[in-house]
């Protein structure tokens, strides 16, 4: 065969492409470049003319079909090969289960995820500190009976700095290294926050904090649509660039959907100096509904092609598994064709979807001995 034509191509050997397409307005030029070109509209296929067939084949260039969308529509280059990239760096967020039966399903969770040899695991903690001890149980049973590196998350909600500075101490004694530093959501109830009046007022504080307990290793929340109750966006930026200043060695995101929120976040972050790692928040949906009124209290929104995705799916779950699963494996696949290679899984304690995505980003349960 003649010279071919891949299909993968970079932005500038499209843009060289498109010159042999004709447009929907049918210029001038393409017409000097479609010698072919004939009276009804048709055209002669650019493809076959470069693939050196001498025959000409006259195509419809009419949009509503697929020939014509592909003749006369932008060009999309293919993502990168999944060899061409080295595997992610990646960590999973699990919550603290409530029962046996909970607790059960989050250990064969976390068996299946370690086996990707994450870098760390994060244990959540309840809004206003209610799963104080059950964040801490498992999070002392993941340094005890898993190969995974820990990490708690500590908010400052509803404890005196003095409370919270022992919880940090107690992570410590049983060897963990590794704090998720928050301000924590409000109690169930209660409206808006209000900081305790001996505690940290703000997850900077609890930061500055932690520095003078141990050398933890210190991630904090980031939020790439402004976190809601924020003064203003630019607001919002600065204090983050201080929480990050204060002694942080890193930011998770908050879900998004939207793979140009996140990057022009990181614009944005650049921007304003900040220079640390901020690994995107990534969050497989399961449960639609759920995570449209989720995301309404957050202030991650939800796009309209995303619920077009799932409309229709309620009451079909292995759908809609199969749409999350491709939602997720594109986003990531977009973030990792601009360079992210660090990604943050809410596992929501299920691991069948993170596995499927990690393992599209290029994760492998490591190999026996
Ligand atoms: P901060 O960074 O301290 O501040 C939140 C916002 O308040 C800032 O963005 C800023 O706009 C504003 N602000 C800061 N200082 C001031 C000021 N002086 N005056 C006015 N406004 C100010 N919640 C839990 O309860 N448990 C968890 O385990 C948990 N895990 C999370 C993990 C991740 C990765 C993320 C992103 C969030 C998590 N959350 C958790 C939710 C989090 O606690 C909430 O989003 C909370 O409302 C803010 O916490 P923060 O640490 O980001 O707050």
């Amino acid at each position: 065969m003649g010279e071919s034509i891949p299909f993968a191509m970079n932005r500038s050997q499209g843009a060289q492409f498109d010159n042999l397409l004709p447009n929907k307005h049918n210029t001038p030029a393409l017409g000097k470049l479609l010698p072919y070109h004939d009276r009804t509209g048709g055209c002669i296929s650019p493809l076959r003319k470069t693939l050196g067939d001498a025959t000409p084949t006259i195509m419809d260039t009419n949009p509503q079909n697929t020939l014509g969308r592909w003749l006369t529509g932008p060009r999309v280059g293919t993502l990168p090969s999944p060899n061409s990239l080295p595997p992610p760096k990646l960590s999973f967020e699990f919550f603290p289960p409530k029962n046996d039966k909970l607790e059960a399903d989050l250990w064969t969770c976390i068996r299946r995820l370690e086996s990707l040899n994450p870098r760390f695991v994060s244990v959540t903690y309840g809004a206003g500190g209610s799963t104080r001890s059950r964040t801490h149980d498992t999070v002392a049973r993941l340094v005890s009976e898993s190969t995974l590196t820990p990490a708690a998350h500590l908010t400052c909600v509803g404890a005196t700095r003095e409370e919270v500075d022992e919880v940090a101490r107690a992570y410590w004694a049983a060897g963990v290294r590794h704090i998720v530093a928050l301000r924590g959501d409000p109690p169930a109830g209660a409206s808006s926050y209000t900081p305790h009046p001996g505690g940290y007022a703000q997850a900077e504080d609890l930061v500055r904090g932690l520095r003078r307990i141990a050398d933890f290793d210190i991630s904090v929340g980031a939020y790439p649509e402004t976190h809601p109750a924020a003064l203003s966006a630019d607001f919002d930026l600065d204090y983050f660039k201080r929480k990050m200043d204060a002694g942080a060695d890193r930011a998770i995101t908050q879900y998004f959907f939207d793979t140009d929120v996140y990057l022009r976040f990181l614009d944005r972050c650049h921007a304003a100096g900040i220079t640390l790692p901020i690994v995107p928040g990534i969050l497989p949906v399961s449960n639609f509904i759920q995570v449209k009124r989720f995301s309404a209290m957050c202030g991650a929104s939800v796009p309209a092609w995303l619920e077009k995705l799932f409309e229709g799916l309620e009451d079909d779950e292995n759908t809609r598994r199969m749409v999350a699963a491709t939602v997720a494996a594109e986003q990531v696949r977009i973030l990792q064709a601009n360079g992210v290679d660090e990604f943050h899984f809410y596992t929501l304690n299920r691991p069948d979807l993170t596995f499927a995505i990690a393992h599209i980003l290029g994760a492998r349960p490591a190999m026996a001995a």
